[in-house]
């Protein structure tokens, strides 16, 4: 699939770069690019296999406009393993929680660029790009235990990491909400810490004024209604250890 814009208004622009397919067993995931002005960011830029195929998409995305940000959701391989590299080919910094900058660095990180690795506090903080703040909201434990989420209130999208994760569409926006469930059930159950965080996350979010629900895998949400229908999903689901405690049970032969 080409690239997908999600917003473009002349100064402000949103790009979903086309679906680099990492082979064989790997997770599909979503590349976005954010350009205002003369700057860019990259959010989840990803692994190994995909990393020369994005490095170039996102030049080609970015125009004369220079890389200033890597946004990492969270410490998982599909979205961090290729930050040396990254680090090393642009002058960006990469913004990654507190709790995992050190665990990060085992992924290879030259300690020339080590200090462009900005440590996000558990509060969150604001991201500046071209003019524009933005706010990097917590998403603790939706999966990860140092998980955050990126919202651009220009485009009104707010970037959801694995949270809205969906596998096996062939699809890139969700037209049919309830067809769609079948493809988020199954990973949010096991993913997702507990409905209580699913639930603290939706009351935070509902302050924000959102057009698009963008997940780092699977297809996005747009249009206040199914924005909507999704936030009411998550505070209503049960997962993680509220289900899991009856997995307890040491294996027997
Ligand atoms: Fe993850």
């Amino acid at each position: 699939m080409p690239n997908t814009i999600l917003y473009d208004d002349g100064t402000h622009r949103n790009v979903l770069l086309e679906d680099f397919d990492a082979g064989g067993f790997a997770v599909q995931s979503n590349q976005h690019v954010i350009v205002h002005g003369g700057e860019g960011m990259i959010l989840d830029p990803g692994g190994h296999k995909i990393y020369s195929r994005v490095l170039s998409a996102t030049f080609a995305t970015l125009g004369n406009a220079k890389l200033r940000h890597l946004f990492l959701s969270h410490q998982d391989p599909d979205i961090v393993a290729a930050v040396n590299g990254w680090l090393m080919t642009t002058d960006a910094d990469a913004h990654l929680s507190e709790i995992w900058t050190r665990f990060v660095a085992h992924f290879g990180l030259d300690h020339l660029v080590e200090h462009r690795l900005k440590p996000i506090p558990d509060a969150g903080k604001m991201l500046e790009l071209g003019g524009v703040q933005m706010p990097v909201v917590p998403a603790h434990f939706l999966h990860s235990e140092g998980n955050f989420q990126l919202y651009d209130p220009v485009s009104k999208i707010l970037y959801t990491g694995d949270l809205g994760t969906s596998l096996g569409t062939d699809y890139v926006k969700v037209t049919d909400f309830g067809q769609h469930l079948r493809h988020m059930e199954g990973f949010h159950r096991r993913y997702m810490a507990s409905n209580r965080v699913m639930q603290a996350w939706a009351n935070m979010v509902r302050s924000l004024d959102i057009e698009i629900i963008a997940p780092q895998h699977g297809a996005y949400f747009q249009g206040k209604e199914m924005v909507d229908r999704f936030i009411r999903w998550c505070s209503s689901l049960e997962c993680g250890v509220d289900l899991i405690l009856p997995s307890f049970k040491v294996p027997t032969a």
